[in-house]
C-alpha cells in the first residue's frame, strides 16, 4: 500500500515516531503501562487548562461515538431527565439517533448546516422548558467545519445550571480550550483527531463533581464511564481489554504535541493550512461552504465548481499525486471536504495546492 497523506478527519497522518510505538507488545496488568495511562490522564487535563481536583480524565474503549454514547448514557436518567441537543450537522444528527436509541427524553434545536446555534435561542428554550436538565453540543461539526459558540452557549447552560455536552471530537487538541470556567461538565474527543493519535479510543474530561452523581445511570455495562473511572481511577487499569498499541502511540502524539509548542502552535500550524488552501483553491475556483468567519482549521466543505465536475475522477487524480480527501456530507449540495489536521505541513497544503491547480488548469481547457 502506498504512504498517502490523508487530509480526512481522522483517522489522519500520523508520524513514524508515533506509529513505531506499536512495535512493542504491552501488557495491561503491568505498573509501567498502568503508568502511561495515568500520565495520559494527566495530560489531557493539563490541556484542557483545568485542575486535576476539579476535572478528571477518562479513557474509553472505542471509536468517538462509542464514547459520545457512554456519556449520554452514563449520565443522563431515563424518564427523569431531559437533554436538548444542538443540531448544524451529521454528528449533532448522530446525538439524537442515539437519545432516541437509548430512550432518552429529548429536545432538539436544529439549525441550518450553515449557521452557527444562537446563545439567545438556547436561552428562550431553557426559559420556556424547565424540565431540561442537559445540553449537548458539537464543537466543531467535522460535517461542514463550521466551528460553533461553545463558550457563549455554554455561559447561558451554566446560568440555567444544566449539565453541558460537548462533542468536541475533531477540535480538541487542535483548537485552544479552557475549561476553567467550569461550564463544560463533560467533553468528549477521541485519539485518532487533533491529538494526532490512531484510532482505537477516545475519552472524557469531566467535572469531577458531575460524574460523582453517575453511579447506577447506565442502560449498558461496557459503556458505564462512572464504572470506567471507577477503575481506572485506583492506579490506571482499564476495565477490560484496553487498546496498548493505541495507547502507547497516542503517549507518544501528546509528547510531539508538547514538542510542537502544544495546542497554541498546533492550532496556529492548521489554521494557516486551512487560509492557504481556502485562498489558492478559491482563485481556481472552488468555494469554501462555510463563511471565513464561522470556518474552523479542522476541515473545509467546498463546492463542486460546476455541473461537469466529478468527484470520482478529482479523487483519483489527487490519490495518483498521493493525496486522500474526503467526499463531502451534505444531502442537498454537491460537496467535497479537504481536512487540515495530521501531520501535515505548508509544503503538503501547497504541494496539493498545485495538484488542485493543475487540474482545474485542464479541466478549464477541455470545457
Ligand atoms: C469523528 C467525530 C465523531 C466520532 O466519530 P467516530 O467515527 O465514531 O470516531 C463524533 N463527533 C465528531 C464531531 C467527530 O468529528
Amino acid at each position: 500500500m502506498n504512504n498517502y497523506k490523508l487530509l480526512t478527519p481522522g483517522p489522519l497522518t500520523t508520524t513514524e515516531a508515533v506509529k513505531r510505538e506499536m512495535l512493542i507488545d504491552r501488557c495491561t496488568w503491568d505498573d509501567d503501562y498502568k503508568q502511561v495511562t495515568q500520565t495520559i490522564r494527566q495530560q489531557l487535563v493539563e490541556l484542557a487548562q483545568v485542575d486535576e481536583t476539579q476535572y478528571t480524565a477518562v479513557l474509553m474503549q472505542g471509536s468517538g461515538s462509542f464514547v459520545v454514547e457512554s456519556v449520554l448514557t452514563t449520565t443522563i436518567l431515563n424518564d427523569i431527565d431531559k437533554v436538548l441537543i444542538i443540531t448544524n450537522g451529521a454528528y449533532g444528527e448522530r446525538i439524537v439517533k442515539m437519545a432516541k436509541a437509548l430512550q432518552l427524553q429529548h429536545v432538539v434545536y436544529c439549525v441550518p448546516y450553515n449557521e452557527q446555534p444562537s446563545p439567545l435561542e438556547v436561552q428562550n428554550i431553557l426559559e420556556k422548558d424547565d424540565s431540561i436538565t442537559h445540553v449537548a453540543v458539537v464543537h466543531c461539526e467535522t460535517t461542514t467545519g463550521i466551528l460553533n459558540p461553545i463558550d457563549d452557549i455554554g455561559a447561558v447552560v451554566q446560568a440555567f445550571n444544566k449539565t453541558y455536552i460537548v462533542d468536541a471530537m475533531s477540535s480538541f487538541g487542535g483548537v485552544p480550550m479552557d475549561l476553567s470556567n467550569g461550564q463544560i461538565d463533560f467533553l468528549i474527543s477521541s485519539a485518532n483527531k487533533c491529538i494526532q493519535g490512531v484510532p482505537g479510543f477516545g475519552f472524557v474530561i469531566a467535572k469531577i463533581e458531575a460524574l460523582q452523581q453517575c453511579e447506577g445511570i447506565a442502560k449498558s455495562v461496557a459503556l458505564d464511564l462512572y464504572d470506567q473511572w471507577k477503575v481506572m481511577q485506583v492506579d490506571g487499569k482499564w476495565r477490560f481489554t484496553s487498546p496498548t498499541h493505541v495507547v502507547a502511540a497516542f503517549a507518544k502524539a501528546l509528547e510531539e504535541l508538547a514538542e510542537e509548542g502544544g495546542v497554541e502552535a498546533r492550532s496556529k500550524r492548521y489554521a494557516q493550512n486551512n487560509q492557504l488552501l481556502r485562498e489558492r483553491l478559491s482563485h481556481c475556483g472552488l468555494k469554501a461552504y462555510i463563511a471565513e468567519d464561522m470556518q474552523s482549521p479542522i476541515i473545509t466543505t467546498f463546492l463542486y465548481p460546476d455541473e461537469a465536475f466529478s468527484f470520482d475522477d478529482f479523487y483519483q487524480d489527487m490519490k495518483q499525486a498521493g493525496f486522500v480527501i474526503y467526499p463531502g456530507k451534505l444531502t442537498e449540495l454537491d460537496t467535497f471536504r479537504i481536512g487540515n489536521i495530521g501531520d501535515v505541513h505548508e509544503e503538503d497544503i501547497t504541494a496539493l495546492c498545485k495538484v488542485i491547480e493543475n487540474y482545474m488548469a485542464v479541466k478549464n481547457n477541455e470545457n
